[in-house]
């Protein structure tokens, strides 16, 4: 079992299309020639293909509704308003590959990993894990690896020498003892953002370049440390024609709509419970004056008291239709047939009621409404995180044949835990059967991992002490 070491380097966002340019440059020799000896595919993301449940679904091997992350938010409604907050560690609710490998004892390095502030919440005790970009603040696990935070602290936005930094830290850590190495990319998603029209109209900037080139080196070098290498990423991006305003095709119905990034407040993620903050003193804390102060003073609640996450609320009366991230859709009670009534007659969107997507216990957590633009259209944008990424596999002694890969975003979890030699969930939505046939990977049947997993979380969740909390902070 110890033999079979996994490194799995996740480039967020990134497609076939968007790899092969610059591999068709030269910028990527290493991966040029990885492909010749290595099994590949399109990884078909989530709906919508955001990062936060793709890659949550991608580490547990099962549907949002099981894991219970849809979004980067948490919505949830009462008569009168909805409350949002962000999503965090506490609200995944199915044991990730780091928690199940250690339930073998099997070591693990998570890096980057969305949703794994606080390090220290982990139930896996083998882990090393360095939170990642989403969190508040950057933490590392366990305390004694604290002295490689240099390397790790981006900034959320492209700089080349962090980037190397970053990727120079992995590197470092990689030298520890590891069964399964999962380290996240986000760099890439980051520059599809900033210059993705550029790259998939066929215009490779220097930046892009020196910033792929990296990657390949780093993939390279990774790639020594392991048996096995998986490249995955999360979803794509696609440049269209023609973009979706939701917004505006609502507020032609006369709909109050909002988006979430309109409603102003910066709400800050700390510790596992909830601070409600009224609606009436929402609209105070916004007015810019008060703002910067507001910051301090919701860090000052959460530190001194152990409370946290802060919501927003908002009114029904004042947001009819709220639009968190794109592509959800929460609506008020009353309106949500009016609501799929409007959207069902734009022809390019496809419009989702959750469970014709996704199903198990969080299922509740759910958006009322999943809408995706058609091929050709983008939402809200031009440029939009596009359903298609990719998977790579590579290893000494895999069967690799041209066959075209298809793998769902729930069927690399089981994929890596058959590669470790271990059993998959006993609930996985993957199906990796025929695909670990084809490769000359052994199954070794299921087992139940998230029964334990919760009652041990639950433990840890009280034994997390206001200490501990402040720690993480
Ligand atoms: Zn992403």
């Amino acid at each position: 079992m110890r033999n079979n070491k996994v490194a799995v380097v996740g480039i967020d966002g990134v497609s076939w299309e968007v790899l092969n340019r610059f591999i068709d440059n030269g910028v990527m020799p290493f991966l040029k020639n990885l492909l010749s000896s290595s099994a590949k595919g399109v990884l078909e993301s989530v709906i919508p293909p955001w990062t936060p449940p793709a890659w949550t679904s991608i580490a547990t091997g099962v549907n949002p509704g099981k894991h219970g992350i849809f979004s980067f938010y948490i919505v949830t409604k009462t008569a009168k308003e909805y409350h949002v907050r962000f999503a965090t560690i506490f609200d995944v609710m199915y044991p990730r590959l780091h928690e199940i490998v250690d339930f073998y004892g099997l070591k693990s390095i998570i890096i980057n990993l969305p949703l794994t502030y606080p390090a220290n919440f982990t139930t896996a005790r083998n882990a090393i894990i360095v939170s990642d970009w989403i969190g508040p603040k950057l933490t590392i696990y366990p305390r004694r690896f604290e002295k490689y935070k240099d390397y790790f602290d981006v900034n959320r936005k492209l700089e080349e020498n962090k980037t190397e930094l970053f990727l120079n830290g992995v590197l470092e850590l990689a030298k520890y003892d590891y069964d399964l190495l999962f380290v996240i990319i986000s760099e890439t998603d980051w520059l599809m953002h900033e210059e993705g029209r550029e790259i998939l109209s066929g215009n490779i900037t220097s930046r892009a370049s020196r910033l792929m080139k990296l990657i390949d080196s780093f993939i390279r070098e990774i790639y020594e440390t392991a048996e096995y290498l998986l490249i995955v990423s999360d979803h794509g991006f696609s440049l269209n024609s023609n973009a979706i305003d939701l917004k505006s095709i609502l507020e032609k119905s006369n709909m109050k709509c909002r988006r979430l990034g309109e409603a102003g407040v910066a709400f800050k993620v700390i510790g596992n419970r909830t601070l409600h903050i009224p609606g009436c003193f929402i609209k105070i804390l916004r007015h810019p004056k008060v703002r910067h102060y507001a910051k301090r003073l919701f860090k000052r609640i959460n530190i001194g008291k152990k409370t946290t996450r802060a919501f927003h609320s908002l009114k029904y009366e004042d947001c009819e239709v709220l639009l968190p991230d794109p592509g959800y859709i929460y609506t008020a009670p009353t309106l949500k047939k009016k609501v799929i009534n409007i959207l069902k007659e734009c022809s390019a969107l496809n419009v989702y009621t959750p469970n014709e997507l996704y199903y198990g216990p969080y299922i509740k957590r759910a958006p009322d409404l999943i809408v995706w633009p058609k091929l050709g259209y983008g939402l809200d944008s031009s440029i939009t995180h596009s359903l298609k990424g990719i998977t790579l596999i590579a290893g000494k002694d895999l069967d690799v044949d041209k066959h075209v890969m298809k793998l769902r975003t729930w069927d690399v979890a089981p994929l890596i835990l058959s590669l470790l030699g271990l059993p998959i969930p006993h609930d996985t939505d993957g199906n990796v059967k025929s695909l670990c046939k084809r490769l000359g990977v052994q199954l070794h049947g299921k087992r139940d991992y998230v029964s334990y997993w919760k009652v041990i979380k639950k433990i840890k969740t009280a034994s997390i002490g206001k200490r501990n909390i402040r720690h993480a902070l």
